[in-house]
């Protein structure tokens, strides 16, 4: 059965600076979807990072649908009511549009999404950051996928052995998406050489090649090129399919032994690679 996975996520307020939402911020927006979900929803889950609140929604509506991107508007709205009258830090500051159009995407709110065939158990891994940008999970994305001294699955596993589809989106190109398709292991090389400048090149999504199967999502929109200003960091959002046809758990887990370097730095901005501007 197909089944879509939705990953909304916003910062709408924080308490003590840019750090957390607010319990009640948190339960009004808890409320909100489960009060107007209706049968909309298969289920729904709240989680936040920092200052990051993200709504994991599941539905049989497939991605970008109108119905499903107004309920999780609405809900941040609701939250950002309650973010204003707690006099919460940047209340409402991820969400730049004034009123929802058709679906979430290019106003604010980070989005993540893929449409299944649901497997008999389906794990998934939901991965969420604070303060940093959509290229941090360059570096864990190409260990987990192409790299078999990360992954044994790569070489041990007839279900991986033909490598993983990696599309790449330019985040620098704001006119179009323009999007990279390289695919490991015959060129790894290539992929590397565009991961390695992660404030320019952000892995969007990763496909299996045994089954066709989308691995993983990544959410890629720049909120500064959204706003055409700064008003915040594009803290990113990231689901990956385990097991079966893609790494196993522990594999995706691995590479976040290493501690990185990414794009942040406890600070609302970075600087733009091609125009310089903050
Ligand atoms: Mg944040």
């Amino acid at each position: 059965m197909k089944i879509t996975l939705s990953i909304i996520k916003a910062d709408i307020g924080a308490i003590g600076g840019h750090m957390a939402p607010s319990a009640r911020l948190l339960e009004t927006v808890r409320r909100h979807v489960l009060e107007t979900s209706g049968d909309l929803l298969l289920d729904s889950y709240l989680s936040y990072t920092g200052d990051d609140i993200a709504l994991l929604l599941t539905h049989n509506r497939g991605t970008g649908d109108k119905a499903v991107h107004q309920l999780a508007w609405d809900a941040l709205m609701a939250g950002t009511e309650v973010a204003r009258a707690q006099g919460l830090y940047g209340a409402g500051q991820d969400l730049v549009q004034e009123a929802f159009s058709a679906n979430v995407r290019g106003m604010g709110p980070a989005v993540a999404e893929m449409e299944i065939d649901e497997r008999p158990n389906e794990p998934f891994l939901f991965f969420a950051a604070d303060k940093t940008d959509p290229g941090a999970y360059n570096l864990p994305l190409y260990l987990a996928f192409a790299d078999p001294m990360n992954t044994p699955g790569l070489i041990l596993s007839q279900k991986l052995a033909q490598g993983f589809r990696f599309v790449i989106m330019d985040v620098t190109h704001t006119a179009c998406d323009r999007v990279i398709e390289l695919v490991a292991p015959e060129e790894l090389y290539d992929i590397a050489a565009l991961l390695r400048d992660p404030q320019r090149y952000v892995v969007e999504s990763v496909w299996s090649r045994t089954s066709g199967e989308q691995a993983a999502v990544v959410s890629t929109a720049r909120l500064r090129d959204i706003a055409g200003k700064h008003t915040g960091k594009d803290d990113p959002v990231l689901l990956i399919r385990t097991q079966m046809h893609f790494p196993s758990t522990g594999e995706l887990l691995a590479p976040f032994h290493v501690g990185h370097f990414v794009a942040g730095g406890l600070r609302g901005h970075t600087i733009c690679p091609s125009c310089h501007a903050r």
